[in-house]
């Protein structure tokens, strides 16, 4: 059972934090009610700025004596409702942890604390010649939280997700004491790997504070094409024959010609012509130039053998900057476009995505309802968004839930799984509890349990 934060407890955290890092009642803005899900708000009763793993453990320690929930937040940027305090209690921030704390060279590792923010890792490695794969679409979101979500991005096709990267972790367990899971180990059969469960756990079993990340020399070279289909049956049939083909793409992105209108009236810039309803954005790397530029141009005939009209390189500024800042744009050009809309996430394996997209097309048509969709084609994850559009609240929230039941029982037909890389948090339990079935969230629970038993990590996320 867990209590609600009393006047003695906040007079506990201001002997221990000062008070320009400890938000109470009124201070607390209403960013820290939310993430990037719209529809579920709360506020916490405390936000502590934390600066070091022994504070957290000191913040932990004192509130799992007095059963007071924590819930971890990095930037806010999930989109499962993850980060936020459903019952009040404590928001622990951890941006202003932020320090690289080491590059090793020699074992081409990184050591950064968990408030660290991608785009500021991925330039501070990159200037040294070196290279973090991961590329979740938001790049202000903390590594914190890309662990704890196990964050995909568009290059997951090639180089796998952010648990591919994730050497050891330092976190604070809900009693305070600190521990190290894992370590600078290429290979580890070590027992279970309590490291992998911290990963994608949505901040339910523990606080991480630091982690070790594994890095790859910096690719020098990169070629993009963008290539035109006449519907999205052909742009998606041609992806399983692009990834047979040996050519080692590191991202192959699909998107509708909706889409991108939206992305263009979002940013109020042109996307190269496609003329055609559907496309695939396709990266290649490498560290010889001729060699990607091969693999790009077998690519490139591949695609218009099998219905391109034509392939576009994406080469000069212009285009680079038209194209991905568009493909950047696409889930904030869609939410922008709607008056409210929530998304699906779901991953299929890759020979299924034409059979999940016809339905999510036919689904849209039985509901007389807007559901834009890209995705990763590469690695069968898929972002559906139903749209609210000019529907009442009430009816919106009634087509959703039908929308979602077909959508999700679909993905399971399918052997797919709820969420690709956003994560379950608050917003998709209901689903992971009828995908996995009562066996495996038992069985969830109970690690739960073993980490945090007295629940107060992140209460009534994921599957507590
Ligand atoms: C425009 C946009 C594009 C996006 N594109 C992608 C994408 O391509 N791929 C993708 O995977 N996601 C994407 N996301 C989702 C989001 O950016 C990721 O889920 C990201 O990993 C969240 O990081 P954060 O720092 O914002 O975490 P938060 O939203 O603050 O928290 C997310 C979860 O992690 C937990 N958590 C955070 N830090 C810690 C910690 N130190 N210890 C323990 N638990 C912690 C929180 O409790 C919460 O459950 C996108 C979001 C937006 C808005």
């Amino acid at each position: 059972m867990l209590n609600r934060v009393q006047p003695q407890d906040v007079e506990y955290f201001r002997g221990l934090i000062p008070a320009e890092r400890l938000l109470v009642g009124a201070d607390i803005g209403s960013d820290y009610s939310h993430d990037e899900l719209e529809g579920v708000h709360r506020s916490p009763d405390l936000v502590i700025r934390a600066i070091s793993t022994e504070e957290v453990s000191r913040v932990l320690a004192y509130a799992n004596k007095r059963c007071l929930p924590v819930v971890t937040r990095g930037s806010g940027t999930g989109l499962v409702g993850g980060a936020v305090a459903i019952e009040g209690g404590i928001l622990l921030e951890t941006t202003l942890m932020n320090a690289i704390l080491e590059l090793d060279e020699r074992n081409f590792t990184v050591t950064v604390q968990a408030g660290v923010l991608l785009m500021d890792l991925s330039k501070y490695v990159e200037e040294r010649g070196f290279f973090y794969p991961p590329d979740p679409g938001e790049k202000s979101a903390t590594l914190g939280g890309n662990i704890s979500t196990n964050a995909g991005g568009m290059r997951a096709v090639k180089y796998g997700v952010t648990r591919d990267y994730v050497l050891a972790l330092r976190a604070v367990l809900p009693d305070g004491s600190v521990e190290v899971f894992g370590g600078k180990v290429v290979k580890n059969s070590s027992g279970y790997s309590l490291k992998d469960l911290l990963i994608g756990a949505e901040g339910t079993l523990a606080v991480i504070t630091e982690a070790t990340l594994r890095l790859l020399p910096l690719p020098a070279e990169n070629i993009s094409l963008l290539c035109p289909f006449p519907s999205f049956h052909q742009a998606i049939a041609a992806v399983p024959e692009l990834l047979q083909l040996g050519v080692d793409p590191t991202a192959v992105e699909f998107f509708t010609r909706d889409v991108i209108a939206l992305a263009e009236d979002f940013l109020g810039k042109r996307f190269p012509k496609i003329g055609t309803d559907a496309a695939l954005l396709l990266t290649f790397d490498g560290s010889d130039a001729a060699e990607v530029e091969a693999r790009s141009e077998k690519a490139a005939r591949l695609c218009l053998t099998l219905g391109a009209p034509d392939v576009f390189i994406v080469d000069t500024d212009e285009r680079k900057s038209a194209v991905w800042s568009a493909r950047g744009a696409f889930l904030e050009a869609i939410k922008a476009g709607a008056v409210q809309m929530d998304e699906c996430d779901v991953v299929v394996p890759r020979a299924n995505i034409i059979p999940f997209v016809e339905r999510v097309e036919q689904l849209s048509r039985e509901l007389d309802m807007r559901i834009p969709y890209f995705g990763h084609a590469g690695d069968g994850n898929l972002h559906i968004y139903l749209c609210r559009d000019g529907l009442s609240k009430d009816a919106f929230e009634q087509k959703l839930g039908q929308g979602f039941a077909v959508l999700y029982e679909k993905a399971a037909e399918l052997g797919g799984m709820v969420s690709g890389e956003h994560g379950i948090g608050w917003a998709k339990r209901g689903y992971l509890e009828d995908r996995l079935g009562p066996l495996q969230v038992a069985l969830m629970a109970r690690v739960k349990a073993a980490f945090d038993s007295n629940g107060i990590l992140n209460p009534h996320k994921v599957c507590t």
